[in-house]
């Protein structure tokens, strides 16, 4: 399977679509480890991202992530905007020159989105942060390039959640977490919990 670019577009705006209704889920895991503001963040964000998407006649796959991390980036603010800016927009460029998004192309938008997001904010994985479900998921995309996209994101979701599930026994090394040293054993990272829920609603796109 490949998607076009206006299917990616479709797959985007579901995205969107699942992380404000998770709004609620979302800031109380901010809550449980920061300032609970990560689920309004995002919905600010995604709502963004809607209003570029919905009109876009997209000419590339590269165009309809860029354009979803520039839209994030100016929108949320703070932090966590140029974060998940960066990994959609880092992701994106990595699609240059590419007419459809198939396995290889998830592979190189996760490990350009990773990279990006660990040089622009300085983490690593351990550090309990988004990086935390990235990291698994970038790596289970390129063990599985030969796999039918379905498949191949099927298994990207689970090493997501898996990675994001893993969060709960460290310690945050970033943000207001920090401050908590070993109170946030526990709780998952509320980035985590946001990367699952887009790799889980791509998955969902894909097999329809
Ligand atoms: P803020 O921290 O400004 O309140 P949010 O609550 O929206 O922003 O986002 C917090 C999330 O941002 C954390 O759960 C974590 O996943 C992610 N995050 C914070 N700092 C970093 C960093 N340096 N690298 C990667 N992700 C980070
Ligand atoms: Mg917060």
């Amino acid at each position: 399977m490949e998607l076009k670019p206006n299917q990616v577009r479709l797959m985007m705006i579901q995205v969107a679509d699942a992380i404000i209704a998770a709004e609620a889920m979302l800031s109380q895991a901010d809550r449980d480890l920061g300032d609970g503001d990560h689920g309004l963040g995002m919905k600010r964000g995604m709502e963004a991202v809607k209003v570029q998407l919905e009109p876009l006649e997209p000419s590339s796959v590269e165009q309809v992530f860029v354009t979803t991390g520039t839209a994030m980036m100016s929108s949320m603010g703070g932090a966590s905007g140029a974060l998940f800016g960066t990994v959609y927009r880092a992701g994106g460029k990595a699609l240059a020159g590419r007419d459809v998004l198939d396995s290889e192309g998830l592979a190189l938008l996760l490990e350009a989105a990773l990279d990006g997001v660990m040089k622009r904010g300085g983490a690593k994985p351990g550090d309990k942060t988004m990086i935390d479900a990235l990291a698994p998921a970038a790596a289970k995309s390129r063990e599985v390039t030969a796999l039918d996209l379905p498949d191949a994101l099927t298994a990207v979701a689970a090493a997501a959640e898996s990675g994001k599930d893993a969060s709960k026994a460290m310690i945050a090394q970033f943000g207001r977490a920090k401050t908590l040293g070993e109170a946030c054993i526990g709780f998952p990272d509320a980035g985590a919990c946001s990367v699952t829920i887009m790799l889980s609603t791509m998955r969902d796109y894909v097999l329809g």
